[in-house]
C-alpha cells in the first residue's frame, strides 16, 4: 500500500466518522423530540413508537461501525493497518476503499460468514 492510498483511506475513515456522528446526533434528537411531543391519538402514538424504535436501531448499529472506524484509525496511526486480523495477509486496496474498516481479507470474511452446520 502506498502513502497516497493510506491518505485516501484515512480521509475516507474521517469522513465516515463525521457522517455517522451526525446521523447519531439526529437520531438522538428525534428520540428526545418523540418523548416531549404531545400525542394526538392512538394511531399517532403507534407511528411515533415505530419511529423511536427505528432511531434506536440506527444509533446502535452506527455505534458498532463507529468503534470499527476508531479501531481502523488507531491501526493507521500504529502503521498496522491493512493486514487481515485472521491470516495476516494484506487486505486488497479495493476492499479497503469500499469498507475502510475491514478487519479481515475477503477470504477470511467469507469463511466467517459461511453458515456453520
Ligand atoms: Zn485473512
Amino acid at each position: 500500500m502506498t502513502k497516497k492510498d493510506l491518505t485516501i483511506i484515512r480521509n475516507l475513515l474521517i469522513q465516515r466518522k463525521a457522517e455517522f456522528l451526525n446521523k447519531v446526533k439526529t437520531a438522538k434528537r428525534n428520540i428526545s423530540n418523540g418523548f416531549t411531543e404531545e400525542v394526538g391519538d392512538e394511531i399517532d402514538a403507534a407511528v411515533q413508537n415505530k419511529d423511536k424504535e427505528m432511531s434506536f436501531e440506527i444509533a446502535a448499529n452506527d455505534q458498532i461501525i463507529m468503534e470499527e472506524i476508531n479501531e481502523a484509525l488507531g491501526k493507521l496511526e500504529k502503521g498496522a493497518y491493512g493486514a487481515c486480523e485472521c491470516c495476516g495477509e494484506a487486505i486488497t486496496i479495493q476492499r479497503l476503499k469500499a469498507i475502510p474498516w475491514s478487519r479481515y481479507c475477503i477470504k477470511c470474511q467469507q469463511e466467517a460468514e459461511r453458515p456453520k452446520r
